[in-house]
């Protein structure tokens, strides 16, 4: 990559907090292990005990996302998903 081109990571604040204020339900995911395409809506979701929740792919029982909430923090691993597509909000 063109060096003049780089910048911080809070360079991207502005842009990444527009993509993850998105509507969730309605974000399509691809899955990483089978590469179905669905809204996260129609998707399962497992609730671990308080813990925090595993959003499977319904296909292929993959688990695309891994929400973790413990002592004030978030922690989300996004591993099982190849894409999501998000609808831009309009403002
Ligand atoms: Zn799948």
């Amino acid at each position: 990559m063109d060096d003049k081109l780089r910048l911080d990571g809070n360079a991207a604040a502005g842009t990444l907090g527009e993509v993850f204020s998105f509507e969730v339900t309605t974000a399509e995911y691809t899955c990483e292990g089978c590469g179905k395409t669905d809204r996260i809506g129609a998707a399962m979701v497992y609730d671990v005990r308080g813990l925090g929740i595993i959003v499977r792919c319904p296909s292929c029982d993959n688990a695309l996302i891994r929400l973790g909430h413990n002592r004030g923090r978030y922690r989300i691993d996004l591993r099982g998903v190849r894409q999501l597509q998000v609808e831009e909000v309009a403002g």
